[in-house]
Order: structure tokens, then sequence, then C-alpha cells
């Protein structure tokens, strides 16, 4: 089946029991064990219905929860799925997997959340890392050490859209025995999908365009090797960050209209970036579809658009923060994907952890600003854009 068909048909559109089109919430944190100790001797009981005794306590199962991971784990092409309170508590559960000692190597253009996880809760708990101002199959291999066990990339970037080669740092990791996780939020797996690419995990926050109502704090974790499934698995039983019922159906309700939400935002984001790079208080703009040429045609090679996100910088910090005020259309607000644009300002939102000269070195200056196209007409929303700028 094509993409567009298997986000409505992924192995739960209709519910066993009842028929019903919508996947059922079932509201509960423990399940009735009777069946386990039946007493023997007594005449035989009826046959149990299908998945009868699967689940014994929320936290270690749910079937709302694991109709979310079965079509995510489907959608990117994995054995196993995940799904967690938050994009954050997804990304710590992998990194979970680690122990005191280990090494890893990842992007300096990260979102500033892993950023911060990286630097504060797991330096505090022995797992070292390299951050790559770009990850190359050469710039891999000289960041290695004895102790490294795995790559984290995000690619697009976050906030500046820089792309890294998916299939060339895979293979890369691969050769030195490395575990890749790719950050896989800003594509979803209707743009991109990075184990066909030789990764071997990815990472959501399915907040942003999983959800993509604004509306549930989400993250999904997809492995390729059903090995790698149980020591995620381990982590979410074990820490518990999971998510609950309702928000799995939030999400999966989400998830059935990506391709036309996604689809649409995409369209509204290219006229977006060519209006902003036409426009005079307008310095730069980073789009992957307006990308240096060889960016571009790595993007190109790997994903399949350029995705709904983009960024932009002033000519100056005035008017950055002007056109944040002046906006009608575009929230100014933290996040992404969902169907109202975002206009997020990285140096005091996503990015804010990230020491200033630090963030300078990167990037990331107070003329910066993030889109998320949203489900306006895009005509509108160019028109406010241009009065907001000027
Ligand atoms: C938002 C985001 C996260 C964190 O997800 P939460 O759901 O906010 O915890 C991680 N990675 C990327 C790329 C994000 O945009």
């Amino acid at each position: 089946m094509k993409f567009g068909t298997l986000l409505i048909h992924n192995g739960h559109d209709t519910d066993p029991a009842t028929g019903a089109l919508g996947t059922p919430i079932y509201q509960t944190s423990t399940f009735d064990r009777s069946p386990q100790f039946a007493p023997s001797g007594l005449p035989a009981l009826p046959a149990l219905p299908a998945g009868r005794l699967d689940y014994d306590y929320a936290r270690s199962g749910n079937p709302t929860r694991k109709a979310l991971e079965d079509a995510v784990s489907l959608l990117e092409g994995g054995t196993a799925g995940f799904a967690f309170s938050s994009g954050i508590a997804a990304i710590a559960a992998v990194l979970g997997i680690f122990s005191t000692g280990d090494h890893i190597i990842t992007a300096e253009d990260i979102y500033g959340g892993s950023y911060r996880l990286l630097n504060t809760y797991f330096k505090r708990w022995g797992l070292e890392h390299t951050a790559l101002s770009e990850v190359t199959p050469d710039t891999i291999r000289a960041a290695l050490r004895p102790s490294t066990k795995a790559l984290f990339i995000e690619t697009p970037s976050n906030p500046l859209l820089k792309i890294t080669d998916i299939r060339a740092s895979c293979a890369a990791a691969r050769e030195a025995g490395l575990i890749t996780i790719v950050d896989n939020t800003f594509m979803t797996p209707l743009l991109q999908r990075p184990l066909e690419l030789g990764a071997d995990v990815v990472a959501h926050s399915a907040t942003k365009f999983l959800g993509g109502h604004s509306d549930v704090l989400a993250g999904i974790v997809v492995t390729k090797s059903s090995e790698l499934g149980k020591r995620v698995y381990a982590v979410q039983n074990g820490l518990g960050a999971t998510l609950g019922p309702w928000d799995c159906f939030l999400v999966l309700r989400g998830i059935k209209t990506l391709k036309a939400r996604l689809e649409a935002q995409q369209k509204t984001a290219a006229r977006l970036a060519d209006f902003l790079s036409g426009h005079k208080n307008v310095a730069t703009v980073y789009y992957p579809g307006l990308a240096a040429p060889h960016q571009k045609a790595v993007h190109d090679g790997q994903a399949e658009g350029p995705g709904a996100v983009l960024s932009f910088k002033t000519k100056t910090d005035e008017q950055a923060l002007s056109f944040l005020g002046r906006t009608r259309l575009a929230a100014p607000a933290v996040s992404l994907g969902g169907v109202e644009t975002i206009a997020s300002y990285p140096i005091k939102m996503s990015h804010a952890a990230i020491p200033p000269l630090e963030r300078e070195r990167l990037g990331i200056s107070a003329s910066l600003i993030r889109i998320s196209a949203g489900l306006e007409d895009a005509d509108d929303l160019i028109e406010d854009f241009d009065a907001a700028l000027s």
C-alpha cells in the first residue's frame, strides 16, 4: 500500500470487538487476570477472546497505546514502537539504554531540550558526548573513542535546517559498531524514513506534526531490531514515562490526517520561503527547498519534500522583535507542526537553554525566527508577514 493509505489502514482501523472505526480509549490502569487463575479440574471454560491476557498493568502496556505504537512502527518501517509522555521523554529513554562511561556522538545543531538533557542530566549520569559542527563520515571517525556507542542526529536540524546525509552517516557509524538514532520530528515518516536509510532507532516529538493540532504532548521511539526494542522497552517500563490512553488516541487521530495536513503546510512553507527570500528586511532564509546545492541534493536524496518548517534572519534584531509583535496570524509561541502558523523565537524559547556565546557561535542570533507553516491560506499569511516586516 502507498503511504497515504497506510496512514488510515495501519492494522488498527477497526475495533475487533465492536467494529468501531475510532480506536477505543482504554482508560484503565489495570486488567483482570482471573482466567490465569481458573481452577483446574472444572468443566472446560469457553475459549478466551484473542488478546484477553495480553495486558496486566498499564505502565507495561495498554491497548490504546499499543495501537499507536504499532501504527508508528509500521509507518517508520520498524519492528517495535514505544509511546512516551513527551518527545524529550522518548529521547531520554533512548539515551537511557546506554551506561555510565559510554560516549555518544551528536550534532551541535540539535533541539535545545536534547542539548540540555545531554549537558545536564546525562552528563551528571556519566554519559559522555561529542557535539560535531558538521556530521560527515570523516568527522564521525575523528570523534570515535573506544567507548563510543551511538550517533544521534537530527536532519533537517533545529533551528537552522542544516542537512545531514543519513545514509553516509549511518554507514560510517555502522562500520564503527555504533547505533544510529535519528530525531525525525521535522520530517515525519511521510517525508523521510531513516530506518530505510540505515538508521537503527527513530525518535519523535509526536507533539508536533504527528499529533498535529497543538493539543497533546507525546513522544515516540521506533527501533529497527527487536533486540534494541527490548532495551528501549526496559527503560519505558522501568522509568514509566508512558503516554496515557487519551493522549494516544489524540495522536492516532492526528496521524489519519498527516498527509493532508503536511502536504498543504509544505506548499505554504515553500511560498513563505520564496516570499521571505525576496523581502528587503530579510537577510537569510533557511529552508531545505532553498538550501545550497550540495545540501539540497542530499536532502532530496533522502526525503520526499522540504517540509513545513523554515527559519529566517531579519537584517536587524529590532526587525525580528517587531515582526513578532506585529504579526496577526502567526502565533509567537514555542512548538511547531500544528494547524496554526507559529513563529518561534529560538533565543528566548527552544534554544534558551544554550549559553549565549555558544548560541552566537551556532548562528542562533537575536534576528532569527523559526516559522512552522499552518493551514491558513498562504495569501493571507504572505500579506500578514509583509505588513509585520515592513
Ligand atoms: C519539540 C521537539 C522535541 C521535544 O519534544 P517534546 O514533545 O516537546 O518533549 C525533540 N526534538 C525536536 C526536533 C523537537 O522539535
